[in-house]
């Protein structure tokens, strides 16, 4: 196993009353992808939003443990400074800016990275190169955008800032399974690029078709973890997240 790029030690997060994660503890390791599985509530999003720094902005908080990026701890910093330390978001639903144009949320993307006129071209051609879509609907509204355009956008905007670590939570749902699969090869061409990626997914088949590790999160906490082929093969994987066995 590579070296981890992100450490996650003992992590608990809620909502106010609502304890959403206790003692979570996963490693990342820099440049493969990395799953986390889990049924509805399991604390999946939860556990991007600590990283991320956004679980303020859902009116939740850390109360425990730290989470260490390429050796510097994120807990405690906002948003903005995750960002400028490599790590982005790709937020459940998408959330592109529906009245902006296509070329407007992506330089939207690169405002919070700061990584020069030249650092943002090579981004944008970049995100072209592997959504061309988003060139040739440059100017429309994002708003008016398929649901797979529309996740190639947040795919496209977050890679914008550059990210050594892209946080992914949900990208195919509620994508007919060809566009599932297609944004599955973006994830796969995006992570051989170099960008290590931590995806959450429902889809457990086609999270473990990407991952190299996979960690099972049940009731907020870590239930199993292993490789992506040894939790394929696990009876529990099998009958609960595969629905086979
Ligand atoms: P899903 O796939 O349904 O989004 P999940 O595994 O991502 O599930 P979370 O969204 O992290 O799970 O939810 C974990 C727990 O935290 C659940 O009990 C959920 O109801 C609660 N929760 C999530 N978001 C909030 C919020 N903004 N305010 C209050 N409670 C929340």
């Amino acid at each position: 196993m590579e070296a981890a790029i992100l450490r996650v030690r003992g992590l608990a997060a809620g909502y106010g009353p609502v304890h959403a994660l206790s003692s979570v503890s996963l490693e990342v390791p820099d440049g493969a992808v990395t799953a986390v599985l889990g049924g509805n509530g399991a604390g999946k999003s939860t556990l991007l939003r600590a990283v991320s720094g956004t679980l303020r902005f859902q009116g939740g908080a850390i109360t425990g443990g730290t989470i260490e990026f390429a050796g510097e701890r994120l807990d405690g910093r906002n948003a903005a400074q995750i960002v400028a330390a490599g790590v982005v978001q790709v937020p459940e639903g998408r959330q592109v800016f529906a009245r902006m144009s296509v070329a407007d949320n992506l330089r939207a993307g690169a405002l919070g990275a700061r990584h020069g006129r030249r650092g943002e071209q090579e981004a944008r051609d970049r995100v072209l190169g592997l959504f061309p879509v988003l060139a040739e609907r440059a100017h429309q509204r994002a708003g008016l955008l398929s649901g797979g355009e529309q996740q190639m956008l947040a795919m496209g905007r977050a890679l914008m800032a550059r990210p050594r670590l892209l946080l992914l939570d949900e990208p195919s749902l509620g994508l007919a399974p060809m566009m599932a699969a297609r944004i599955a090869d973006t994830v796969r061409e995006i992570n051989d690029q170099g960008t290590a990626v931590l995806l959450v997914e429902q889809n457990a088949a086609l999270a473990l078709g990407l991952a190299s590790r996979a960690v099972v999160l049940e009731n907020g906490t870590v239930a199993l973890s292993g490789t992506a082929d040894e939790l394929a093969a696990s009876d529990e994987v099998r009958r609960r997240y595969l629905g086979v066995g």
